[in-house]
């Protein structure tokens, strides 16, 4: 008789952790930036891990990548041709972007570990970067966005939370190189953690954007697998971005009526925004 059973558990706080029973760890490498994990799980099929936080795993990524993508092409007052993604080494994000028919999607990641991985474990979405239109390039974003002469449309900053690689993505001095890189009637939109357990990350993205754009927005979605599965992206635009300027067909999350009621905060989200 087999007594063992196999856990993976993002910790919380000392107290608190959210566990998924694996059938395997698929693999396990620390890179110059970070600790990689693959579990394959019961319940969620794969799951990648950076440094003990939940990524993505297979059955609820879809929410994830089409709340980071298709909000802000809809808020977008001109209509977006070309995107920079800043993280997103999966692949998630550049996918949902070339099947929408974006013709330029460049997608700046700092680990190239990350890349690999996902081609090998999570190929349906790491084959985005083989697509027509989508570059990679394996770099730090931040130097990325203070170095370019390009312009883009949409700014799409998928990276892990501000800790590590990912600090300097929330801070003023990166947001005074994204104003610089955006077209007139862009937007930039950026995950910012769990309003929940991470209350600091989101007022930290408001506070990134407020003093370079005129019109700062916060919306949520419901991500099972992240800290207590109610999650925040910040958006942020010159323009005005309380309507949508384009209908998108709906996916496996995103809808019209999403478009608009995922910006209802609730009051104690407020709080941490003002
Ligand atoms: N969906 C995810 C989440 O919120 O949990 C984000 C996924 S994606 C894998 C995050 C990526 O951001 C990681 O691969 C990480 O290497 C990358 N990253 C962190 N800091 C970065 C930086 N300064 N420049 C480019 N990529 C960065």
């Amino acid at each position: 008789m087999k007594l063992i059973e196999n856990w993976f558990s993002e910790r919380y706080s000392d107290n608190l952790q959210l566990s998924f029973r694996v059938r395997d760890q698929l693999l396990s490498v620390k890179t110059d930036f970070q600790r990689i994990d693959v579990f394959d799980t019961y319940d969620f099929g794969k799951l990648l891990s950076i440094d003990g936080t939940v990524q993505l795993t297979e059955r609820d990524e879809f929410v994830y990548h089409e709340m980071i993508t298709r909000m802000p092409y809809v808020y977008s007052k001109k209509v977006p041709e070309s995107v920079l993604i800043i993280g997103g080494g999966d692949g998630g994000a550049a996918g949902e972007l070339s099947n929408m028919g974006l013709s330029k999607v460049i997608n700046v990641e700092i680990d190239g570990q990350v890349v690999e991985v996902c081609r090998k474990h999570f190929p349906e979405l790491a084959a985005s970067f083989d697509k027509k239109g989508v570059k990679l390039m394996v770099g730090d974003g931040i130097k990325y966005a203070r170095e370019t002469k390009e312009k883009f449309d949409m700014i799409i900053i998928d990276s892990t939370d501000p800790v590590g690689p990912a600090e300097g993505l929330f801070n003023d001095a990166f947001y005074n190189d994204v104003k610089r890189i955006l077209s007139p009637g862009g937007v930039v939109v950026t995950q910012s953690g769990s309003p929940f357990y991470q209350p600091t990350a989101i007022g930290l993205a408001q506070k990134g954007m407020k003093p370079h754009f005129k019109n700062v927005r916060s919306y949520t979605a419901f991500i099972p697998t992240y800290p207590s599965g109610f999650w925040s992206f910040t958006m942020a635009a010159d323009h005005d971005i309380q309507k949508p300027f384009r209908d998108l067909p709906s996916g496996k999350y995103f809808n019209m009526e999403i478009a608009t009621s995922s910006f209802s905060l609730p009051e104690f989200v407020k709080t941490l925004i003002t």
